[in-house]
């Protein structure tokens, strides 16, 4: 037993990144425990033949000088991370016959809108009004999170209009109350692959919260999303503390209702009187011993789902990409109007509904594309989990048979799928298509085992009203000293999660609540 860690954080996503830097900049020495070879989460990099790819992350909203997001990574960081603007528009919608840029500022997205469908002008306004207030009541669903629980239960008592208005209620269901317009609704919630709920299903809260992060511009991190683990770790280091890789945490030791510390998978136990959890919120129902605590406040989270999970497709280019078509904007392609679609049958089924199609190397202006002018294109199209699970690696997997023929199988699969995407990647960038030197297929299955995500979700918990509404979806749990950082804890994105951790950090050190003033 080593006693002289003052936090325990398991995992190394942003998260918990976020968590353990905070706590180091206030002096408390932590150590991150993480069961993949390398830290990051969803915000690590790979490479394949010299590209890099990133793995779960294209832009990030809200990082203009002054900004929230800056001060806090600032903080983190040491203000080493340098952003880069995204110059002109962060995403172009493509539609059957429509193609909608949105650029910054908000008056000339409205702008397009009003171009696109002249008649719903007042619609178009009032939606923008919509969004406002429910990012607003999001901001008083979090502070209520953050307060302890009398006082919470009052800020949600006095604010639970507003709250059933527009955290309450789906995506669909507020948009189709400001415009009856099919297309315009289609316009307005194409960007669900976002928060990876469908507009039935995800709250209006969240839909507002991640799409007006961006209306001011988007941005990437200089070096690409590695570079969040690479600097936080220093932060932590200087703090005293440190990242161990390798470090599944197998339990979270309990005793008389407090963390006692953790168990690792290889048998050892670390102990300390706090640990936070960045492994996703089942993740860490799963950790806590059964029959020893009492479980009754984690009914609401148990009942909620995954978010969706999806195909990537990683793609090595080498030559003249922006002259075939590529540009730093995200490019949505809806293959219809339904944009609700997500791939149900991959492997029977060879066109996705929809791909959203980024190429990352062309916002980074620390890549060096060298003479062979190589540039990366990362694509990803949702799926469901059923279509992937036989291949399920888990060790409570039922289904197909373990070993090599499962394996042969799975390599097959991803071959199938990288051809099938390729294929429909070549319609929509026919002159890029000859530049494609490298492709690589991920599935959930993918995403289970690198990142633990339950059924390779993209996004933690689905985003559904029930999750915001959730009391028990926060920091602070009833077990002394065990709180909860991430997407989960907060919202899915990388700065929702950054501000997860910071929340569980502050909910210790309450000086770092200012940063999120
Ligand atoms: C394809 C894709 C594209 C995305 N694009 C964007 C984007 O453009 N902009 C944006 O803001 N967001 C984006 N996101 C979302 C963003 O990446 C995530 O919301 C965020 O990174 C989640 O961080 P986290 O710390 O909560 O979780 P994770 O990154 O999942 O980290 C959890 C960590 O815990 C570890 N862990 C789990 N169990 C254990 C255990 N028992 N012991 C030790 N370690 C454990 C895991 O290995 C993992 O490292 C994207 C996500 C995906 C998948």
């Amino acid at each position: 037993m080593n006693e002289s860690w003052d936090a325990i954080v398991v995992g190394s996503g942003i998260g918990g990144l976020a968590a353990a830097a905070a706590l180091s900049t206030c002096g408390r020495r932590v150590l991150v425990l993480e069961r993949h070879a390398q830290p990051g989460g969803l915000t690590q990099t790979f490479q394949r033949q010299g590209w890099r790819f990133n793995v779960g992350m294209h832009y990030l909203g809200g990082f203009g000088p002054g900004e929230t997001n800056r001060r806090v990574l600032d903080h983190l960081a040491g203000g080493r991370i340098e952003m880069a603007p995204i110059a002109g528009a962060y995403d172009r919608i493509r539609l059957p016959g429509l193609t909608l840029p949105f650029a910054p500022p908000r008056a000339a997205l409205i702008a397009t809108l009003k171009d696109a469908f002249p008649r719903e002008a007042a619609a178009i306004d009032r939606y923008f009004d919509a969004v406002d207030r429910a990012a607003a009541t999001m901001g008083t669903v979090f502070m209520a999170r953050s307060m302890p629980g009398p006082l919470a239960t009052a800020l949600a008592w006095l604010r639970r209009r507003e709250v059933a208005r527009w955290v309450g209620r789906t995506t669909r269901e507020v948009v189709q109350e400001l415009t009856g317009d099919p297309k315009l609704q289609a316009a307005l919630t194409a960007q669900w692959i976002d928060y990876g709920s469908r507009p039935s299903e995800s709250s209006f809260g969240v839909h507002a919260l991640v799409t007006r992060s961006y209306l001011d511009g988007a941005w990437y991190p200089v070096g690409g999303s590695q570079v969040f683990a690479h600097e936080l770790r220093r932060t932590i280091g200087e703090g005293g503390g440190e990242i161990r890789t390798r470090a599944e945490v197998a339990a979270i030791t309990v005793q008389g209702q407090r963390v006692a510390g953790v168990r690792l998978r290889s048998g050892e136990q670390i102990a300390s009187r706090c640990v936070i959890s960045d492994a996703g919120a089942h993740n860490t129902l799963r950790l806590l011993p059964s029959g020893e605590v009492d479980y009754g406040w984690a009914e609401d989270i148990t009942e909620l789902e995954a978010s969706t999970g999806y195909v990537g497709l990683y793609l090595g280019l080498s030559g003249d990409v922006a002259q075939g078509g590529a540009d730093t904007a995200n490019t949505w392609i809806y293959e219809s109007w339904d944009v609700s679609r997500s791939w149900d049958d991959p492997l029977n089924q060879p066109r996705a509904p929809a791909l959203f199609v980024a190429f990352p190397s062309l916002r980074d202006p620390a890549h060096e594309p060298g003479p062979q002018k190589r540039h990366t294109c990362e694509i990803v199209a949702l799926v469901n989990w059923s279509a992937f699970s036989p291949w399920d690696r888990s060790e409570d997997a039922a289904g197909m048979a373990a070993g090599a023929a499962r394996e042969a199988s799975y390599a097959e699969l991803k071959e199938k799928l990288t051809r099938s995407l390729l294929a429909q990647f070549g319609e929509h960038f026919p002159a890029l298509a000859p530049m494609v030197q490298f492709a690589e297929a991920s599935t959930p299955i993918t995403v289970a085992s690198f990142t633990g995500a339950e059924h390779g979700a993209m996004y933690g918990l689905a985003t559904t009203p029930q999750r915001f509404l959730s009391p028990a979806l926060r920091p602070r749990t009833p077990i002394g000293g065990l709180l909860l950082a991430g997407q989960d804890a907060c919202t899915p994105g990388v700065t929702g999660a950054m501000v997860g951790g910071l929340m569980a950090a502050a909910n210790l050190e309450p000086r770092l609540w200012r940063l999120l003033r």
